[in-house]
């Protein structure tokens, strides 16, 4: 891709430290970024797919800014429990009951269909995707390094970190021990602290788990938080540039993480830790209960395009909370469609303009603020006067971090089928005789061949479904 922001400081809002700071790689040039993943346990809802398509939006300003960027997504297909606190059933094998299938063929069947949604939201493919499930071996060797240091007690159902033996517990919340302990509503049982949390469970007595490993402590799995801190260490080395995941992360999850990776290693596992807000339903929560948690599917059943969602998104800055309404997606699916209308017309692109890429990116590479970057792709998109290849070339170089997949429309103008020529040209003659009814009629037809109608004052002019 074409560089165009090299020179530009990039500033992010880290979690750790609660304030915008100036990006600066660890490595000139290069940029490693460790995302949290799906757990595959059902389809990721269009909130998940917030937090991916935040990350994917990270990724993409590092690109635009010349940075070499590997990007680590896990898979988590084990030890992620229904309760936060390492109670309640594995959500893995919560889904294979409802199924009737293994914990493995789900976990197989919902990582296909993540990969397949990702794609349809045109969310770059992660240059890693480590499977939790392949890396038991990794995190059995991270947790003796753990013990070693005497950062472990075992109880009756697991190995568990002492977070009292930490001095900085709770730097990412900013929360104290005795705060968190305080105001935690969670049952501790054997725990010495509400805080601390399993590294590895315990298959329960007479039991055979689905999932399970045999390891220095007895046959069991590993706890939700280890896969991330073993992977991240794998595959990016620690520290790493940036960790994202969604906000309800950053308590428990990513405090635990980097609880893991000090006693382990006496290593920040990252040095930026960045959070997107949640994407609410109708102004509340999303839940399975209230039956609305929305999928990709859904979008496309209500003929919503997937990149319209995106568009949608994009409208936002990832640190606010949005509202999904179907009102408000079908505005986004309005005006994609009017984008791709407007530059299916435009020519084929010669060079972009500096002045409004340097507008563009300094909004991107402002702790990513997309709802003005796309103020600046609109002025472009309708300016009265400039050179129409400089246009489309300009418009195509901000989609490469919008992502909306203009490059398959500009300069494409609509290949019009005969059949819908003729219904347009027989709709020309009934519109002259004033014959309405006929008129109507006639657009139903083209809309039954998957094109639709304008009327302009220049005429109809023929759009595609979208
Ligand atoms: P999970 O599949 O539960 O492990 O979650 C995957 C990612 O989605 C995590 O980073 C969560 O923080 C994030 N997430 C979950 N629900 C939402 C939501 N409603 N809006 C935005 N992000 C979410
Ligand atoms: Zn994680």
């Amino acid at each position: 891709m074409v560089v165009y922001a090299s020179s530009m400081s990039i500033h992010l809002f880290n979690t750790l430290g609660r304030k915008k700071q100036a990006f600066a790689p660890l490595v000139p040039g290069k940029v490693g970024i460790y995302s949290c993943g799906p757990t595959v346990y059902d389809f990721a809802s269009v909130g998940n797919f917030r937090s991916f398509l935040f990350a994917d939006v990270l990724r993409r300003m590092f690109e635009a800014n010349g940075f070499a960027v590997t990007q680590v997504m896990n898979i988590t297909d084990v030890g992620h429990l229904v309760g936060d606190a390492d109670e309640g059933e594995d959500k893995l094998e919560k889904g294979a009951k409802r199924e009737g299938k293994s914990a493995w063929d789900v976990a197989a069947e919902y990582t296909k269909a993540f990969v397949e949604d990702s794609k349809k939201l045109n969310i770059e493919v992660p240059h890693v995707s480590p499977k939790a499930t392949d890396h038991i071996a990794e995190q059995i060797a991270f947790i003796e390094s753990i013990e070693k240091n005497g950062y472990t007690y075992i109880i009756g159902d697991g190995v568990y970190f002492d977070t009292s033996k930490l001095e900085h517990y709770g730097q990412l919340s900013g929360q104290s021990l005795d705060e968190k302990e305080g105001g935690s509503r969670v049952a501790i049982g054997d725990k010495k602290h509400a805080t601390d949390f399993a590294l590895w469970k315990f298959s329960p007595a007479g039991e055979t788990r689905q999932m399970e490993w045999e390891s220095p402590w007895g046959k069991g799995f590993p706890g939700w938080h280890i896969e991330c801190s073993a992977m991240g260490e794998k595959y990016l080395g620690v520290p790493f540039d940036v960790h994202t995941g969604g906000i309800d992360h950053i308590a428990v999850h990513h405090e635990n993480e980097i609880a893991q990776t000090l006693a382990a290693r006496n290593c920040l596992e990252a040095n930026f830790w960045m959070h997107n807000e949640f994407l609410q339903i109708d102004g509340g929560k999303m839940s399975k209960s209230l039956n609305n948690t929305y999928t990709v599917a859904d979008l496309i059943e209500h003929k919503i395009h997937p990149l319209s969602f995106r568009l949608f998104i994009l409208g936002a800055n990832y640190r606010t909370p949005q509202n999904f309404t179907w009102d408000a997606v079908g505005a986004s699916h309005t005006a994609l469609g009017n984008i791709r209308n407007a530059v299916r017309d435009l020519p084929k692109p010669s060079d972009a303009d500096a002045e409004s890429m340097a507008q563009f990116m300094e909004h991107v590479n402002d702790d990513l603020d997309t709802p003005n970057a796309l103020a600046i792709f609109y002025g472009v998109l309708n300016h009265p006067s400039m050179e129409r290849s400089v246009k489309s070339a300009t418009l195509l170089a901000m989609d490469e971090v919008l992502g909306l997949a203009l490059e398959d429309v500009v300069a494409r103008p609509l290949t019009i089928p005969g059949a819908v020529e003729k219904l347009v040209s027989n709709r020309e003659v009934a519109r002259l005789s004033k014959d309405w009814k006929k008129s109507d009629e006639l657009r139903d037809e083209v809309l039954k061949l998957s094109f639709d109608i304008d009327d302009t004052l220049e005429g109809q002019k023929v759009k595609e479904v979208w």
